[in-house]
């Protein structure tokens, strides 16, 4: 949704501006409009002017700071008014919606959970925008100013466009969510893949500060990457991504939603691992899993514990994973792998084995250096959304339309 009306050349300067001052007033404030301009490098004219506009759609406000390097009075300083302003993030999951009421600075004022069953009978579209509806009644008397939605949800999505081509449980195709919502609700709306937001929360907030080059995977009820290349998260204004999840790795596999058969996703996600675990514990009769509840905890617990079934399992997860990731090292050279799995209870196991297969099959130059680390966040609540919600008042899209009403 975030290419219409896409600004002309002196306009998209000005967008830029202003989404970079916002952004340094997010850093280093409450600041003075002389150390804004001095960290900023635009002139103290420009700054006062944009500062101004800021100030009157109240996403700023004045306070008293001491100068850099100065010993005289206070000079007035400028912070962020993150109170006047909300937004709704909301993660569609299998099965639920979580919705959250945010302010400007991320702080959580309500999130519901809500059942969102899968059903064949009704557009999920509609149920979705009544659920939204509902919320907004709900909660009315604590809402502020509202200033964006953003979802994210699993599947196949064109971000630019705010349209979902396929979700893994549910049989529409091409819905035109972006476009749907802001007519109903006058407000814009940024939808995100999961994976892709997930990365953006972890390069402002999480694993990824500071690093310029990262790949982001996830071992899950989907497997995903997401990619942070010369500091920027990739395909996070297209129509395409990262799609190594259906990545073909065993021709003679499972059907996948995808339409295709064998593809990673139905030998590493969470639901596939499980169901390998149950076909081969006859096999193994004397694996600790026989009296362990089938779940992923017990899967970790056991291979932390020596069991050599739970062992070979999560080392062949990694090796699947790692062939992929080797192919990406190559293309990226990351510095960093950051992992989002609930399979990181058994890292010590999980992490060697995508290391050596790094190792074995990337360019040495490329692969030795590499550190592989969880995220910090678990792909959970609404984090993620919010993250679409920063960026887009850091690149100063979003502020651009909150100061045109
Ligand atoms: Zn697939």
């Amino acid at each position: 949704m975030n290419r219409e009306g896409q600004p002309g050349h002196i306009d998209h300067i000005k967008q830029a501006n202003m989404g970079a001052v916002y952004r340094l007033i997010d850093q280093y404030g409450p600041i003075s409009r002389i150390d804004l301009s001095k960290v900023s490098q635009l002139a103290p004219a420009s700054i006062t002017k944009i500062v101004r506009e800021l100030y009157d759609a109240h996403l700023v406000k004045e306070t008293e700071v001491s100068e850099l390097g100065s010993r005289g009075r206070p000079a007035t300083g400028i912070e962020l008014d993150t109170k006047s302003w909300h937004f709704l993030a909301c993660r569609i999951h299998y099965g639920y919606l979580t919705l959250a009421l945010r302010d400007l600075s991320n702080q959580i004022i309500v999130e519901d959970r809500v059942e969102f069953p899968a059903d064949k009978t009704t557009s999920w579209l509609m149920r979705f925008i009544t659920e939204i509806e509902l919320f907004f009644t709900r909660h009315q008397n604590r809402l502020e100013r509202l200033t964006a939605i953003a979802i994210t949800l699993p599947g196949i999505i064109d971000a630019t466009y705010g349209i979902v081509h396929k979700m893994p449980f549910c049989h529409e195709e091409d819905v035109p969510l972006g476009a749907e919502l802001s007519k109903r609700t006058g407000l814009p709306v940024y939808v995100q893949q999961d994976v892709s937001a997930w990365t953006i929360s972890e390069a402002l907030y999480g694993a990824a500060v500071g690093s310029q080059n990262v790949i982001q995977l996830v071992i899950d009820d989907i497997v995903g990457a997401s990619v942070i290349s010369d500091g920027r998260v990739l395909h996070t204004d297209s129509g395409c991504r990262i799609e190594i999840g259906h990545t073909q790795v065993d021709p003679a596999g499972k059907p996948c939603y995808c339409g295709n058969h064998g593809c990673l996703e139905t030998i590493a996600s969470m639901p596939s691992i499980l169901a390998k675990t149950h076909d081969l514990l006859a096999a193994y009769p004397e694996s600790i899993l026989h009296s362990a509840p089938a779940t992923i905890e017990s899967l970790c617990t056991a291979a932390n514990q020596g069991d050599q079934l739970a062992i070979e399992i999560i080392q062949s997860v990694g090796h699947s994973v790692g062939h992929i990731t080797a192919i990406m090292v190559n293309i990226f050279n990351p510095e960093k792998i950051i992992i989002g799995s609930p399979l990181n209870l058994a890292s010590s196991i999980l992490y060697p084995a995508i290391e050596n297969c790094i190792r074995q099959q990337s360019l040495s130059q490329y692969s030795e250096n590499i550190r592989i680390v969880p995220t910090h966040f678990m792909n959970q609540g609404t984090m993620p959304g919010a993250a679409l919600v920063k960026m887009a008042l850091y690149n100063g899209s979003l502020l651009v339309k909150l100061l045109h009403g």
